[in-house]
């Protein structure tokens, strides 16, 4: 049967294979001394047709091997290997069955005006966790971190206890579905309209995408809710993706008080064991409602009604390893193939689904954006003010802080309120900058910044590979070629340094006791530093938590009453196409965190660039004029949405087998793109991170047209080019990360 797992004994070894079709017949062209027995089937199936069609798709597409294009959607953590026994025979290794974890968490009735001490806060986490009924201990593991001695202590008072459900296992037990959280009565019209749009789209059966276009806090997550609900009732089920970070015992609390235990939760985070029952849940047809991060797309949900992926935007729905799928194309590939609907709700829709809304189709699928602009009640957006540090350098300034941002810094320290300071950051690139007019020298061939190479004193761009020497730099004679200044400099600052001055900020106003907390790849390398740190914040009564990108999602403190953004361009120099668009996210994301309570938020964004159009967008809250500048130069530079971007790297610890092979490569696709339209290959070039674990790094960037079909022509290059052994390619179709 499809999708069940098989085993092969070939002459000399045995083999763990998965059937992906089955057909009476031999078909024509295959000698039959070539086709082998199964020897016995291994594991009940793990997928249906539309699964393995899926999986050919995407070995296809994303040029990957089809066992690869299988992995994501076998049973999690019970792949079956095989091994010699101490006899010569092949034997089967199975994972063993582990202990169910049946635990689940509820609130004492009695107990619900319980009210924790002052600075208990895994206490009150915990409480508002349950307040919308009973949940699953390992799924509180997953979003809260190691629950057992919160539990304990509730426990002991009688506030909480922890029930054992063997619903997981057979019982239909379904006490736990109590909804709490009164649903709103009332929808705005934008819900309406998206409503309305969702139902079309499920009810034409096609695979037609709905994209609900709407601010923070417009009300997307309730738009979800009500649609799951008229699927379910139609008896179909639906799969909810949110990007990892944002999957939080809040996020999944709102599903679970709706559907309660017709949701199951799939994330990295639980143990193998744990994500087994969830997928199992499914398979048997318990489970209607799956949430989770990108892979739970392959949950064996066989009748979706509906699928939704939030934050459609997120770069963290691209897989940085085989196979380098995008979930929202599998998702649009697979809602077509199963003739579901697709909702992609997001504050800041990718240019990609822009670009397909505005042509109102891409391959067969209808695709509508609905915009929701307002949200419920009267919440308001909070201020944001441009600080420009060009001037700010000129008029003296040499801290890392404006005179706007410092004093604001001291205002919400004698407050005694919060702030979150941003470092916009993404390590390895440097490249120099002119500290009076924040110009980049950038590549004349290929418009991304060029990045300065200590070592050999140059100045390379690593779309095309072409560099150029910096004379003498960093001999200040150096001009600036935008204004003739002399202050170029390599360009970072780092937490460490924030820190530090932010410590001698607080110390020389004299300002009393605040907590500055730093988030940053070091101070989060333990296993659950991330949410300790986040809650020592939460803690603290006046805090400033500094810290890079990874500070800005999932942040929701309502008394944070400021956000200062220390250097909004250096995502804006990086040299990436998609620079703009993720500067315009992020500032989005970051302004709409502020200010959440009843306390009005402030930004303040500190840049070099203050006229870049994505800047100017966020401070004047009007996204057309960051779309429409954005747009005409992807167009005009042929980028994505335009086109399909593809990028192959070859490494090795040989340099110059890993030349050879890239050449060679290169080589290949340019003889077969030759003469087509709108190809174009660009290198071979270095990466920028040219050399990682002492392995060079070289690659090739592959422009095609958008609707191409990549994956085929650039997997029988690779495959044609016969690279030595000794060097690994791997091929991105779709790239996002060029580095
Ligand atoms: P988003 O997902 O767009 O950020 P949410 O769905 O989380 O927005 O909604 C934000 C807040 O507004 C939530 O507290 C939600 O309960 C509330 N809300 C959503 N829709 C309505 C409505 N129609 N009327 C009143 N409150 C609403
Ligand atoms: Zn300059
Ligand atoms: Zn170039």
């Amino acid at each position: 049967m499809v999708g069940s797992t098989v085993l092969v004994t070939f002459s000399h070894r045995a083999a763990v294979g998965y059937v992906v079709g089955v057909v009476d017949e031999i078909p024509e062209g295959i000698p039959a001394d070539r086709v082998l027995d199964v020897k016995k089937v291994v594991a009940e199936p793990a997928f249906d047709e539309v699964g393995a069609r899926l999986a050919r798709w995407m070995a296809d597409e994303y040029a990957c091997g089809l066992a690869d294009a299988i992995h994501p959607l076998l049973p999690p953590g019970k792949r079956p290997r095989v091994r010699k026994g101490p006899d010569g025979s092949w034997e089967l290794v199975t994972d063993r069955t582990h202990e169910l974890d049946d635990r689940w968490v509820e609130l004492v009735p009695d107990a619900k005006d319980f009210e924790p001490r002052a600075g208990a806060n895994r206490q009150r986490r915990l409480l508002e966790a349950l307040a919308e009924g009973p949940v699953r201990w390992a799924e509180l593991r997953v979003t809260m971190g190691e629950v057992a001695s919160v539990v304990q202590a509730l426990q002991k008072r009688g506030v909480v206890r922890v029930v054992h459900h063997r619903v997981v296992r057979g019982s239909d037990d379904t006490s736990l579905s109590s909804a709490n959280t009164p649903m709103p009565t009332i929808l705005t019209a934008g819900q309406r309209r998206a409503l309305d749009a969702i139902r079309a789209a499920r009810d034409a059966g096609a695979g037609d995408v709905v994209v609900v276009d709407g601010v923070t806090g417009s009300g997307k997550t309730e738009v979800y809710l009500r649609a799951i609900d008229e699927t379910l009732a139609q008896g179909k089920g639906a799969i909810v993706l949110v990007p990892e970070i944002s999957l939080t015992a809040q996020t999944v609390g709102r599903f679970r008080s709706r559907f309660g235990e017709r949701v199951a939760v799939l994330h990295s985070r639980l143990s193998d064991g744990e994500r087994f029952d969830q997928w199992d849940l499914v398979r048997q047809g318990k489970a209607r409602v799956v949430v989770g991060a990108r892979s739970a797309l392959f949950a064996p949900l066989y009748d979706p009604g509906l699928i939704v992926i939030d934050e459609e935007h997120e770069s963290s729905y691209k897989q940085d390893s085989a196979p380098r799928y995008h979930a929202r194309e599998v998702a649009a590939e697979l809602a077509r193939r199963r003739g579901c609907a697709l909702v992609l709700g997001s504050a800041t829709p990718s240019l990609e689904s822009m670009g397909r809304c505005a042509r109102g189709h891409w391959r067969q699928t209808r695709w509508t954006r609905v915009e929701m602009p307002e949200r419920p009640g009267d919440a308001e957006l909070p201020e944001v003010t441009v600080v420009d540090m060009a001037s700010t350098f000129r008029s003296g300034g040499r801290s890392v802080f404006s005179a706007e941002l410092a004093q604001a810094l001291i205002d919400v320290a004698r407050q005694r309120q919060k702030a979150v300071l941003l470092l916009n950051r993404r390590g390895f690139a440097s490249f120099i900058m002119c500290r009076e007019c924040g110009c980049v020298p950038e590549c004349p061939h290929c418009s991304t910044s060029l990045t300065y190479h200590e070592r050999t004193h140059s100045l390379a761009c690593h779309t095309c590979g072409r560099s150029w020497a910096v004379r003498a730099y960093p001999d200040p004679s150096t001009c600036c070629p935008n204004c003739g200044s002399r202050y170029m400099g390599a360009y970072g600052v780092g937490t460490q340094r924030v820190e530090d001055e932010l410590a001698m900020l607080f110390s020389s106003e004299g300002v009393p006791d605040v907590e500055i907390i730093r988030m940053d790849a070091d101070s989060t390398r333990g296993k659950s530093s991330h949410q300790q740190l986040l809650e020592q914040f939460d803690a603290a009564e006046s805090a400033v938590l500094v810290g890079t990108q990874m500070i800005a999602k999932g942040l929701d403190f309502p008394e944070v009453t400021l956000v200062g953004v220390i250097n909004a361009d250096t995502t804006l120099k990086l040299p990436d196409f998609r620079a703009g668009e993720r500067t315009y996210d992020l500032l989005e994301q970051v302004a709409g965190r502020a200010g959440r309570g009843v306390l009005r938020g402030r930004v303040i964004v500190q840049t070099y660039w203050a006229s870049h159009a994505a800047i100017q967008a966020v401070v004047r809250h009007d996204r057309e004029l960051f779309l429409s500048t954005e747009l005409q130069e992807r167009s005009t530079a042929g980028y994505p949405p335009f086109t399909r971007l593809s990028n192959i790297v070859v490494s090795g610890l040989d340099a110059v087998a890993v030349r050879a092979a890239t050449d060679r490569i290169a080589e290949l696709i340019r003889v077969r793109v030759d003469g087509e339209r709108d190809w174009e290959v660009l290198g071979p070039a270095d990466c920028i991170r040219q050399r990682v674990k002492d392995r060079v790094r070289r690659h090739v960037v592959i422009k095609a047209p958008s609707d191409a079909r990549v994956g085929e022509l650039l997997m029988d290059c690779v495959r044609e080019a016969k690279v030595s052994r000794n060097v690994a390619v791997s091929i991105d179709v779709d790239a996002r990360d060029m580095m």
